[in-house]
C-alpha cells in the first residue's frame, strides 16, 4: 500500500503540490487525472523518489519512502521523456536496471537472460528481442518501456502519460492491455492522464488535482453522483 501524507512540493514561490493526502490500496489501479499544471507529473515523480517532498511524507508499504533514493524504492516507472535508449537493443533495454545494481544484487547473466525472455512474451513481443527501439511502432516502444519498468520487479508501477503521442487505434490496444495486465499481475498501480474517458474506464478510483490540490478521490460514479466542489462539477461536467 501507499500513504501519500500531508504531501507539499514547492517550486520557488509556486507550490506545485499543497498537502496532498490520499491512500492506496496494494493491487490499485488509480489514475491521476487534472487540467495541465494541476501538479499530476510532479506527484509521480514524487512517489517515484525523483522529487523529495519540501513537507509530508509517503509510506511504501508501511516504510517511510521519503528519503530513500530510486534505486532503493522497488518502483517500477515510465515517464515520457525516460524514453529507450536508442543505442541498445531491446533486449539490453529491458535487462539494463538488473545489471545496473551492485554486484552483490546482480543476478547471474543466465537469470538475466531468462527473465528478459519471460518479460517479453509478458508484453507480447517475443522474438523482438534483436531489434532497435528505431525499428519498433509507438506501441511496441511503450511496451518495451513497460518491460523495462518490469524488470526490476517493483511493487509499484508508475506511468506518465503512458498511452500519449499515440494514435487513437493504438491508444484503446494499450489500454486494454493495461487493464489486463494488471487485473493478472496484481501490480499497485498509478497513472497520469488528462484524457477523462481513459481515466474512468481504466481505473479503480480516479483522484483529481486541482493547482496542486487534490480535489476529490474516488469511483468515477462516485465523482460524478458527488462531487467534492464546484472545480470537479466544472471539470467533470465538461468533457463528459
Ligand atoms: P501537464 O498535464 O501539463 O503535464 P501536470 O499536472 O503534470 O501538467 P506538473 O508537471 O506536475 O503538472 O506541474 C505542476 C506545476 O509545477 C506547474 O505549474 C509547473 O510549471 C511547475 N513545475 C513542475 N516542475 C517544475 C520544476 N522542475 N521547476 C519549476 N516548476 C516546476
Amino acid at each position: 500500500a501507499i500513504v501519500v501524507d500531508g504531501v507539499t512540493k514547492l517550486f520557488g514561490p509556486l507550490a506545485a503540490l499543497r498537502e496532498v493526502t490520499f491512500d492506496i490500496a496494494p493491487g490499485e489501479l488509480v489514475a491521476l487525472l487534472g487540467p495541465s499544471g494541476s501538479g499530476k507529473t510532479t506527484l509521480l515523480r514524487v512517489l517515484a523518489g525523483l522529487e523529495h517532498p519540501d513537507g509530508g511524507r509517503v509510506l511504501i508499504d508501511g516504510a517511510d519512502a521519503t528519503g530513500l533514493r530510486v534505486q532503493d524504492r522497488q518502483v517500477g516507472f515510465v515517464f515520457q521523456h525516460y524514453a529507450l535508449f536508442r543505442h541498445m537493443s531491446v533486449f539490453e533495454n529491458i535487462a539494463y536496471g538488473l545489471r545496473a545494481r551492485p554486484r552483490r544484487r546482480r543476478p547471474a547473466e543466465a537469470d538475466i537472460r531468462r527473465r528478459v525472455g519471460e518479460l517479453l512474451d509478458l508484453v507480447q513481443l517475443g522474438g523482438l528481442d534483436a531489434r532497435y527501439p528505431g525499428q519498433l511502432s509507438g506501441g511496441q516502444r511503450q511496451r518495451v518501456a513497460l518491460a523495462r519498468a518490469l524488470a526490476i520487479e517493483p511493487r509499484v508501477l508508475l506511468l506518465d502519460e503512458p498511452f500519449g503521442a499515440l494514435d487513437a487505434k493504438v491508444r484503446r490496444e494499450l489500454r486494454r492491455w493495461i487493464r489486463e495486465f494488471h487485473d493478472r499481475t496484481g501490480h499497485t498501480t498509478v497513472f497520469v492522464t488528462h484524457d477523462q474517458d481513459e481515466a474512468l474506464e481504466l481505473a479503480d478510483r480516479v483522484a483529481i488535482l486541482h493547482k496542486g490540490r487534490l480535489e476529490q478521490i474516488g469511483v468515477a460514479d462516485d465523482i460524478h453522483d458527488n462531487p467534492a466542489s464546484p472545480f470537479v462539477t466544472t471539470f467533470v461536467g465538461e468533457t463528459a
